[in-house]
């Protein structure tokens, strides 16, 4: 597939590592049924380009570059107070000499404050021009429109990015990302039995069905869902896959059946910490010295784990987690990462 059409802006000069975890595949299959699980390898998108990179990294090379041969001088999108991609999204703005606004989306109550470590405070220092916050649930298009409309009336020109960066030309990051891995399998001689996605805003799970289907890449991928059960997560992610797939003009439906959500690993809420969630952090960080944060990736290794342990996958059979970044968050769950999970939800 050709992805050359596209423009792009690159911003990781290197295919990111996938790795081996031994120490953390023993320590997973010792409390799995009958002391056995899988090979589980590690795909290094936290190693990403931009500030720190993870996933939005790759739908920024295609979104900025969208942006950029339109004219437009100021890039302006929506997340949480702890948005990695709002964070990102910055510093694409930055790198590239444009100006950046954010909508904050309030999404749990009390947790927008200008004066909180973690995002507002590298939001200040690479210099956001305005940020505003709107209650969970507000009309984010139309708040994104607002902010399109000030920019005109003052002569100037944004470009609107969607939550997470996920739309079709966002999607053509992970698509790219499909390709890289499947260059860096027949390199390395390794075949995975599955791949283990986070799923959220749908951008890299929906980018890498529409690249495997697109490659004829044989291998499931599964996607665990930080915000969102099965039954209302698979149809963003079935849209978002099929929505890439006609960007790219492959002419093709992406059967139901390549999508596959996991649920039961994000609750109580988005970004509000679960046990299961600590212990998938604390398990990495004690074997292999690799960070996930709380909001996403800890979440979505404990899915990892927990289809480990209902024996999803045989001994001897290989997995590959996606680690898709979000590290600077961890930073605002200090002591609850170190601590046993009391107290939280299961
Ligand atoms: C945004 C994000 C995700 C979810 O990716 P989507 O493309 O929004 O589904 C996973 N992990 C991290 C660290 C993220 O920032």
């Amino acid at each position: 597939m050709d992805l050359s059409r596209f423009p792009r802006r690159r911003y990781t000069p290197f295919a990111t590592p996938i790795e081996p975890m031994p120490r953390f595949s023993a320590a997973l299959a010792a409390s799995c049924p009958g002391g056995v699980g899988p090979e589980v390898w590690v795909k290094r998108d936290d190693q990403l380009g931009l500030f720190p990179g993870g996933n939005k990294t790759r739908k920024l090379e295609f979104l900025v570059a969208d942006a950029l041969a339109q004219g437009c001088d100021t890039l302006v999108t929506v997340g949480a107070p702890q948005s990695n991609h709002c964070r990102i999204t910055l510093s694409a703005a930055v790198k590239e000499g444009l100006k950046c606004r954010f909508v904050i989306e309030e999404r749990v109550p009390g947790t927008y404050d200008l004066n909180a470590s973690g995002n507002q405070f590298m939001f200040r220092l690479m210099g956001v021009e305005s940020q505003r916050a709107v209650p969970a649930g507000s009309d984010l298009k139309a708040a994104l429109q607002e902010e399109l409309d000030a920019l005109a009336a003052q002569g100037r020109k944004g470009y609107a990015i969607p939550t997470g960066g996920s739309n079709a030309i966002g999607g053509l990051g992970y698509v790219a990302c499909a390709q890289e891995m499947q260059q860096q399998w027949f390199d390395m001689g390794l075949r995975f039995d599955e791949v283990v996605v986070g799923s959220g805003s749908s951008g890299t799970h929906g980018g890498l069905v529409a690249g495997f289907l697109g490659n004829r890449i044989d291998v499931p991928v599964v996607g665990v869902g930080v915000s969102r059960d099965p039954a209302d997560q698979a149809p963003v992610v079935h849209r978002e896959a099929q929505a890439v797939c006609d960007l790219l003009g492959l002419n093709l439906q992406v059967p139901v059946e390549a999508v596959q959500c996991v649920g039961g690993y994000w609750q109580p809420k988005y970004s509000v910490p679960n046990a299961r969630m600590v212990e998938a952090v604390q398990l990495l960080a004690r074997t292999e010295g690799i960070l996930l944060d709380p909001v996403y990736t800890g979440k979505i290794m404990a899915g990892l784990v927990g289809l480990a342990r209902a024996g999803r996958w045989k001994a001897g059979q290989r997995v590959l987690f996606l680690h898709t970044g979000g590290l600077p968050s961890l930073h605002a769950y200090e002591s609850i990462v170190l601590g046993d999970g009391a107290g939280l939800a299961p």
